[in-house]
Order: structure tokens, then C-alpha cells, then sequence
């Protein structure tokens, strides 16, 4: 029988590295799977449609919430932004951990939805770090990287609403913690209830037939 995989929520503020760390994650390994968000934003240089996001028009987007077709959905700097139910069902119910890297309020709303969903915040070793990675991208103007950090400053009051924090000093060993921290979910004893049963089942049956 297979298990059920998790729901793992996964934010950040923008530059932390969230984007690295799961890249670098799901190389090493083979349970997971990523949620690919639908998005009525433009796509950026080099992202790709199906792969980075669905890219849909305000009216695609609108009738995906009227069918009931997104798990949970929220606006974002004037765009929708919303993750497709039914590949998040496909993969839990196949077995594998799904990744959702979504912003606060969506992350929120799955909490309501999914109780045993794992809600994960990833933050850099200190604030001057973040600043630092923001300036060292050099693909944004003095007040886009204001912008960013104010964004960030705004989001750190819900932290406290995650399960947990990992800190990205080191993206390969940010990648360790991150699955080290999900595989340790799958030993939950409330996730292990068929097998627990079969153990004791079986001792009762070696202590009667002993
Ligand atoms: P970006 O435009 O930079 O790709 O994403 C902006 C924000 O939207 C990021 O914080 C990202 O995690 C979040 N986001 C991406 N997809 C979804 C989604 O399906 N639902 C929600 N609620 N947020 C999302």
C-alpha cells in the first residue's frame, strides 16, 4: 500500500532562494513533486509556460476559480496567482510529497484546508544577507529593491503562523535540512497507523501461537 504523500507549503521573501534549494532538493530526490502555479503575470526572460507557470489571461483564470479547479488562489501585486487541484491530488494520492512555493496568504488558506499540510518559511542567516543577495542580482533599480525589502518586512509579522523556519546560508545545506525536515513528517506516528496496526496485530499473533 502506498502512503500518502505530504503537502508541503513552501515561502520566502523574494530572493532568499527558495527557487535553488528546491531545484537542488529534487535532483537528489525522486518523491518529490513540484506544483506548477497558474499566473495571470507576464512571463519573464527565459520562463518557460508549463514549466515555470501556466500563463492565463484574466478570463482563463476566472473560470478556473468558477470550475473549482485551483486548490487555493490569491492576488499578488495585481496579478492571480493559484495552484492547480488536481495534479496536487494525482501525486499526494501516488505517494509523493508535493511542493507548493506560494505566498502568505495562499500558504494560509491551506493551512484552513489541509490540516496536516506542512507549512515551511525560509529565511536568509540575517537581514543584511538578503539585502545583500537582492543588490547582488543587479537586475533591479535602488527602488525596486526598497520595494522588495519593505514587502519583506511586511510578510515577517505571519512567520509565526509557520511550522517552521530553515535558514539558507548555504543552498546545499539548506537542501539537506529542507528534506531531512520533510522525511521526518513521514515518521509521524498519526502518519504510520496501517503499519503501527500491523505490528501489533502480528505480536499478538506470535504471542498466541508461541
Ligand atoms: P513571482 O511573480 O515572483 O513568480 O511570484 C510572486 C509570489 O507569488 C511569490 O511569493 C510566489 O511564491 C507566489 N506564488 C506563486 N504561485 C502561487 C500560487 O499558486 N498561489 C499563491 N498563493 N502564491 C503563489
Amino acid at each position: 500500500m502506498t502512503e500518502r504523500g505530504s503537502l508541503i507549503v513552501l515561502s520566502g521573501f523574494s530572493g532568499v532562494g527558495k527557487g535553488t534549494v528546491l531545484r537542488l532538493m529534487m535532483s537528489r530526490y525522486d518523491h518529490y513533486a513540484y506544483s506548477v502555479s497558474a499566473t495571470t503575470r507576464q512571463p519573464r526572460t527565459g520562463e518557460v509556460d508549463g514549466r515555470d507557470y501556466f500563463f492565463k489571461s484574466t478570463e482563463e483564470f476566472e473560470s478556473m476559480i468558477e470550475r473549482g479547479e485551483l486548490l487555493e488562489y490569491a492576488r499578488y501585486v495585481d496579478h492571480y496567482y493559484g495552484t492547480p487541484r488536481a495534479y496536487v491530488r494525482q501525486q499526494m494520492e501516488s505517494g509523493r510529497d508535493v511542493i507548493l512555493e506560494i505566498e502568505v496568504q495562499g500558504a494560509l488558506n491551506i493551512r484552513r484546508m489541509v490540516q496536516d499540510a506542512i507549512l515551511i518559511y525560509m529565511l536568509p542567516p540575517d537581514a543584511a544577507t538578503l539585502a545583500g543577495r537582492l543588490r547582488g542580482r543587479g537586475t533591479e533599480t535602488d527602488d525596486v529593491i526598497r520595494g522588495r525589502l519593505k514587502a519583506a518586512a511586511g510578510e515577517a509579522r505571519h512567520i509565526s503562523d509557520y511550522d517552521y523556519v530553515i535558514v539558507n546560508d548555504d543552498a546545499e545545506r539548506c537542501a539537506t535540512r529542507l528534506n531531512g525536515l520533510i522525511e521526518a513528517q513521514r515518521l509521524r506516528t498519526a502518519r504510520n497507523v496501517a503499519f503501527i496496526k500491523e505490528i501489533q496485530e502480528g505480536l499478538e499473533r506470535e504471542a498466541r501461537d508461541n
